[in-house]
């Protein structure tokens, strides 16, 4: 059986849509991740996770979107950013689409930190016109369920961690001879409980925040694993909820 949405033909798809009420959504950003790093880096794994996911659960996975909020990397070349509003609009668009064929449990697979308020709201506002959206991200979960594998200075963005999974992926993509180890710099106004509007230029040098250069295919293989299993895990147990039973509470 196909699990790809735009592999199907439209009579599949209605035999899809007339037997499941959910679909899982794959959206990243096209942003820079150090000099080593393809600037696909946050699209191309949520789209890697969302459709092995979709495979090992019979979920239908549409296509990656690919931009997303990702201003605050503009100062490195190649980045492509939309705003949040475009982006939550745009997707809100595509899940009400998926909701005219019947669709009313929807997964998020986000490859990018920058998106995740956005899409909050969007989870919010469809739960309110009866669709309930889940957002999966795979770098906290590789944090909390593989926590011994990297240090917290390899976790950052385009640190070792996600560079590990790049290597898995897509090896030929990623110049390790380029990977740097950046010190992370602190604003000087920074003190607790300040959010400052700053970019990444800010931040650092290269677009790497933290160590990046003891990444390798191997880890990011256990790490690909580990984060597609509690996915399905996920995804298999919103299959199996009513969606009465997941969307909002009346008055009391
Ligand atoms: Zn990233």
């Amino acid at each position: 059986m196909k699990i790809l949405l735009h592999e199907m033909r439209w009579p599949e798809a209605k035999e899809y849509f007339s037997k499941n009420d959910i679909a899982i959504i794959p959206v990243g950003s096209n942003e820079q991740h150090g000099p080593h790093n393809p600037l696909g880096t946050d699209h191309f794994i949520a789209k890697a996770i969302a459709e092995e996911a979709a495979k090992r659960t019979g979920v239908v996975c549409l296509q990656v979107i690919p931009f997303g909020v990702s201003h605050h990397h503009r100062q490195f070349w190649g980045t492509i950013h939309v705003s949040p509003k475009t982006f939550k609009s745009y997707l809100k668009q595509v899940c009400l689409s998926l909701n005219y064929y019947g669709v009313r449990k929807i997964v998020i697979v986000n490859g990018h930190g920058g998106n995740l308020n956005a899409l909050t709201e969007l989870a919010r506002e469809l739960r309110e016109k009866g669709v309930f959206v889940s957002i999966f991200q795979w770098w906290p979960a590789a944090g909390k369920l593989l926590s011994d594998i990297f240090k917290p200075e390899e976790r950052g963005h385009a640190g070792a961690e996600e560079t590990s999974v790049n290597l898995a992926l897509h090896p030929h993509l990623v110049n390790m001879d380029q990977a740097v180890d950046e010190e992370v710099r602190s604003h000087p106004t920074q003190t607790e409980g300040i959010t400052l509007p700053l970019d990444t230029v800010d931040y650092t040098s290269l677009g790497v925040f933290g160590k990046a250069t003891t990444a390798s295919a191997e880890k990011g293989r256990k790490v690909f694993e580990v984060v597609v299993n509690e996915l399905v895990k996920h995804v298999n147990l919103l299959k199996n909820v009513k969606i009465e039973e997941l969307l909002a509470k009346p008055k009391a």
